[in-house]
């Protein structure tokens, strides 16, 4: 009885490691280790419903690398690819335990900044593209460089749906690319120009 009752406490450990690390596996992206972009989502969510509770400032940031085309395109995917882990590494060593990172696209990463204002985000997305301009890719010992462009929204009670704070970041991120990339630029909603600074 004591071999059987151990058995059965074994399989089931095991069976909750297994579960446990699926469950790891479902919810991260294969290249950085960062959340993907469905579980990323899933917390946006959660936390959009949190605010409108607790009214606590929040930030959305996005961010884009600039001109990444020519990355895969003048030193190939695989060189891309390295582009978009080095800045995965620069976004994770940045994060606080409360932010929520994620890889929101091919090379678009998107961050909830929890407590925060947008005039700290901005502070915090100020750094990370510093950080990028400054720093380098090696790769088959070639030096690549890039800079990237970044969107801040910070959370408004005119935002119906979870998906109206991440079209707001998305906008601020365009008005960043458009105004010439390798800056950041704020949401502004109620602003005829919406995205501003
Ligand atoms: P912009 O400054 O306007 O952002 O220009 P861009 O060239 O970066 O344009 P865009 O953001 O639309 O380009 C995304 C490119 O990223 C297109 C796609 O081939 C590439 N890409 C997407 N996912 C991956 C990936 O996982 N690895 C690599 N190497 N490239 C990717
Ligand atoms: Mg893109
Ligand atoms: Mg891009």
């Amino acid at each position: 009885i004591i071999y059987d009752v151990t058995d059965v406490a074994m399989s089931n450990k095991a069976l909750e490691s297994a579960n446990q690390q699926l469950e790891f596996l479902s919810r991260t992206d294969r290249l950085t280790g960062l959340n993907n972009r469905g579980y990323w989502q899933e917390c946006q969510e959660q936390e959009f419903s949190r605010f409108q509770r607790h009214k606590t400032p929040t930030c959305l940031l996005i961010f884009d690398i600039d001109h990444f085309k020519r990355v895969n395109d003048g030193y190939g995917h695989a060189a891309g690819d390295e582009a978009i882990l080095h800045l995965a590494k620069i976004l994770r060593k940045n994060l606080r335990e409360t932010d929520i990172g994620g890889r929101y696209g091919g090379e678009e990463y998107a961050v909830i900044l929890t407590e925060t204002d947008a005039k700290h985000a901005k502070i915090f997305a100020e750094r990370i593209r510093r950080l990028v301009e400054a720093s380098h890719v090696m790769y088959n010992g070639i030096e690549i460089k890039f800079t990237i462009s970044l969107g801040i929204a910070e959370y408004s009670d005119l935002f119906v749906n979870h998906q109206n704070w991440i079209e707001a970041a998305d906008s601020a991120l365009y008005k960043a690319k458009t105004a010439g990339r390798n800056q950041v630029k704020i949401y502004q909603p109620n602003a005829n120009d919406n995205a501003e600074q």
